[in-house]
């Protein structure tokens, strides 16, 4: 028996296509058509009215941690989170020194009863087995994509139980990467040793503020890094991909270097397009990097508008607020933000910068789905495609209430701020996991993506 199911009624929002009204038919978890409105099928196929909606295809979370929460749990509060904002797959990175035989068979142990949406991992570099290590992780566990720390220099991984790496060990890893068919390295783009130094006089002048902790990172140390793994990669022939990308300078770097190495990929997340350094949410707006200027806001959004930035993602970390309330130099770095991403996008990009729902789709779903490997299975309203969708209600205005969200963090930059524009059903594999703010889903029938690296240019 197929199981058979229509959503009826909906606007479909899809990368490079104009919207459509369209009637999608799922069979067996996949989309098997994509219909004239009211269009008939076949007698008893359950319909299920999108009337008045958006049906984004099913959007992703490039960037989420693992590991800062106790982890039997997080897997089943955080993919919560990822359905109650729309998110039908989340990639979760995992920090670890040593070999990720081990890493993998646990988290997997975790994580396979859990989660609620589709998941994938990323592995972070430090070792010298990580590189030898790289074809085995593809191969045998589809993970495709490898972050590296250009700031763990020395001690400064530690706190995340990190060894510390140079430049020597990020031209042996990328020349690997690319050797074994381009596999993604995934930079953090800082350069310390001028961070350190600059730290150390703001800190000596007493600075305290979010903005001192921004002045401590000079958006030039994350353009440097940049330009660095930009020249490596392009010497080398790898495939290089920037995370939470914050900044004007180091976009326009980006710009500048696209135009002789294409394979360079751009991210950033919803609070560097939302807050600046004059945020008054204090340490609980710390993080790495640091929220910048009013202009750095405006030019990321700019950087997704010119297609300069395809992904948006959350650097995701479920942190809760005790950990952030503490004087700025100890508190903890980052927030959690997986929920945020589809409705910070609607309200502000769509609603108050007029940025076309289609754009707004591509950085959250075929976006994040071709740099990941994850297409066409993911990120994509096409027939074959899984059955993934976020319907989303772009008139609904929602108080952002964690308590509500199902996070184990406790807190949002968002919290009590109206957004407009909501997932109202989030649908992975044709069920629906959400729906009205319900969670309706298990834990545990959310599946595990092993990803594979397609053919590269
Ligand atoms: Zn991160």
């Amino acid at each position: 028996m197929t199981q058979e199911l229509i959503l009826r009624g909906g606007t479909v929002v899809r990368p490079g296509h104009p919207l459509e009204k369209l009637d999608i038919l799922v069979s067996d978890g996949r989309i098997a058509g994509l219909l004239a409105p009211g269009q008939a099928v076949s007698e008893g196929t359950p319909v299920e009215s999108v009337e008045g909606l958006h049906v984004f295809p099913g959007c992703i979370d490039a960037h989420v941690h693992f590991g800062f929460t106790e982890k039997i749990t997080e897997y089943e509060t955080e993919t919560a989170y990822a359905a109650q904002g729309g998110i039908t797959t989340i990639l979760g990175y995992f920090l670890n020194n040593e070999d990720y035989a081990d890493v993998y068979q646990r988290e997997q142990g975790y994580a396979q009863e859990r989660c609620r949406v589709d998941y994938g991992f990323h592995f972070s570099t430090a070792s010298e087995q990580h590189i030898t290590g790289l074809e085995g992780y593809v191969k045998d566990y589809g993970v495709t994509s490898f972050k590296y720390f250009m700031n763990f220099k020395g001690e400064e991984g530690r706190y995340l139980g990190l060894d510390g790496t140079d430049d020597g060990y990020f031209y042996d890893l990328l020349a690997q990467a690319a050797r074994i068919g381009k596999a993604t390295i995934v930079c953090h783009t800082e350069n310390v040793e001028i961070v350190n130094r600059v730290r150390r006089r703001v800190q000596a002048e007493g600075g305290e503020t979010l903005r001192d902790w921004a002045r401590a990172k000079p958006a030039f140390t994350e353009a440097e890094s940049c330009v660095r793994a930009m020249l490596f990669a392009e010497h080398l022939g790898a495939r290089v991909y920037f995370p939470h990308i914050s900044s004007r300078l180091a976009l326009d770097e980006i710009r500048k270097w696209r135009q002789r190495y294409g394979n360079i990929h751009v991210e950033t997340c919803p609070h560097y397009l939302t807050h600046t350094q004059d945020s008054e949410q204090g340490t609980l707006a710390k993080a790495n990097p640091p929220l910048r200027s009013q202009d750095d806001r405006e030019a990321l959004w700019e950087g997704i508008a010119d297609g300069t930035i395809q992904v948006v993602a959350s650097d995701h970390s479920a942190r809760r607020r005790a950990t952030k309330e503490k004087p700025m130099w100890l508190a903890a770095q980052g927030f959690p933000g997986i929920a945020a991403i589809v409705p910070v996008l609607l309200s502000e990009g769509y609603h108050k910068r007029g940025l076309s729902l289609q754009r707004i789709a591509e950085v959250v779903t075929s976006g994040p789905a071709d740099v990941f490997d994850m297409s066409p299975r993911k990120g994509r309203i096409e027939v074959g495609s899984d059955a993934d969708f976020t319907v989303v209600d772009l008139n609904l205005e929602r108080v952002f209430k964690p308590a509500e969200l199902g996070s184990y963090s406790d807190y949002s930059l968002y919290e009590n701020q109206t957004l407009k524009g909501w997932p109202v059903r989030t649908i992975v594999r044709g069920v629906t996991v959400m729906k009205d703010g319900q969670l309706t889903g298990q834990p545990g029938y959310g599946q595990y993506l092993r990803r594979s690296l397609g053919d590269r240019v």
